[in-house]
């Protein structure tokens, strides 16, 4: 491998720094919000488009609805994706070398009902950090990808293999349908790096992730005011969160041979919401009809997820049997999104994993952490699917899918400097 040394490297993108400031002020100002059903993905597309206009490179849009009807086994069913499209940008190398897939999604999760202390679309930058909705999650990452992308276009530097730029629509919601169709549509790597938050770290390996509603329906309402028994789910989902935390403590004794090895709790379950009746102000003393638990299940990259799937269900119904309550209502078992995420994992000795390793390390100035996500992503359909050894690497920040969200513009900056160092070395290797 080539390596480019880290103060050509800052030459290259420092001129960047202004209009990469901007073009992420202006994305994290554009809504581009995906709900469980679809997304409105265009305004912030469109502003990527312009921006790669300026500077003299031409982005493609296109359509991600033929994914429907492509058969793919993940494309979710319960999703529309007409109208949205991904982005994609292609820096054609000589064919001497390795490509590289810059991946990143463009959709955020909605702003919620946490109280922001500024508008989730500011775009304000203070103290060095550039507030709002998908600042982190992962606009910074996009803006990384493009100034990496452009930094190679200006100084006319045309590498081995090729480097494609693309960002997808419909990553939020363990969606993966713009990842799906640009796999589909045949652009492939050698190796892919997405930019998500990672705080300047490596991860190497996602874990998978499925969520399911549990829900209760029980009784009749209208007994409230008679004298029949009133029947509720409200007091026996005590005894439905008590499986679920039986099962949270049993996963957390399980033991990681991967990537997750040094996690506290490599495998999480966590109750994500509980609803039986609202205490909005409006809602009248009534008695509920109806409890749902939500719950968010996480696995190892080595673990047989649908199995796992398969037995909880399993030992659902036999818990349900041996409760009176449960037996006459048994609990339902709702995917909310459909089908689960998969997790992946890069081998440590991997040489796309060597070549992130030190290129970090060149820019950083220390030993790059080399870790593993505590989420699922794309990552996992990109590697396990399509076969591209993918590595996380992205900026330092905090509040995703939460209030306040930020990232650290140096971050971002310094993320640009060691993705094109390892693009550098990369694709001429
Ligand atoms: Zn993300």
């Amino acid at each position: 491998m080539t390596s480019t040394a880290p103060a050509d490297v800052q030459k290259l993108i420092r001129p960047l720094k202004s209009s990469i400031k901007r073009l992420l002020q202006e994305l994290v100002r554009t809504n581009s919000v995906a709900i469980l059903s679809g997304g409105d993905e265009m305004a912030a597309q469109r502003v990527l488009q312009g921006f790669f206009r300026d500077q003299g490179i031409r982005a493609e849009l296109y359509d991600t609805a033929f994914i429907t009807d492509s058969g793919f086994a993940q494309v979710r069913k319960n999703k529309s994706y007409v109208g949205r499209k991904n982005l994609s940008v292609r820096l054609q190398g000589s064919g001497r070398g390795k490509s590289l897939l810059l991946n990143g999604h463009i959709d955020t999760v909605p702003a919620g009902k946490g109280a922001w202390s500024r508008s989730p679309w500011s775009g304000q930058f203070s103290q060095g950090r550039i507030h709002g909705l998908g600042s982190f999650d992962m606009k910074a990452g996009l803006a990384a990808n493009a100034a990496m992308v452009c930094a190679l276009k200006r100084a006319g530097i045309k590498t081995g293999g090729d480097i494609f730029f693309e960002s997808v629509v419909d990553e939020e919601w363990g969606g993966g349908g713009g990842t799906i169709a640009a796999r589909l549509r045949g652009d492939t790597a050698d190796a892919c790096v997405i930019p998500e938050g990672t705080q300047l770290e490596i991860y190497r390996a996602t874990r998978g992730g499925f969520v399911v509603d549990l829900v209760v329906d029980a009784g009749d309402p209208s007994g409230y005011f008679s004298t029949a028994e009133v029947v509720s789910p409200a007091m026996p989902i005590g005894r439905l969160l008590g499986w679920v935390a039986e099962l949270a403590k049993k996963r957390s004794k399980l033991k990681s041979k991967s990537a997750y090895k040094k996690f506290a709790d490599p495998v999480p379950v966590q109750v994500l919401a509980v609803e039986s009746n609202r205490l909005d102000a409006d809602v009248p003393l009534s008695v509920p009809s109806r409890a749902t638990v939500r719950v968010y299940l996480q696995f190892l990259p080595e673990e047989d997820v649908d199995a796992i799937i398969a037995s909880l269900r399993r030992q659902l119904e036999t818990f349900c049997a041996s409760d009176p309550f449960f037996a006459k209502y048994p609990v339902q078992w709702l995917p909310l999104i459909g089908g689960p995420l998969y997790g992946h994992e890069v081998a440590s000795d991997h040489p796309w994993l060597q070549c992130m390793e030190q290129s970090a390390e060149r820019v950083l100035g220390k030993t790059a952490i080399t870790t593993a996500a505590p989420y699922p992503c794309d990552a996992g359909l990109i590697h396990r699917d399509f076969g591209i050894p993918t590595l996380l690497f992205g900026p330092c920040g905090a509040g995703a899918h939460n209030p306040d969200e930020y990232v650290e513009f140096d971050s971002v900056i310094k993320t640009a400097e060691v993705l094109l160092t390892a693009a550098l070395s990369w694709a001429n290797g």
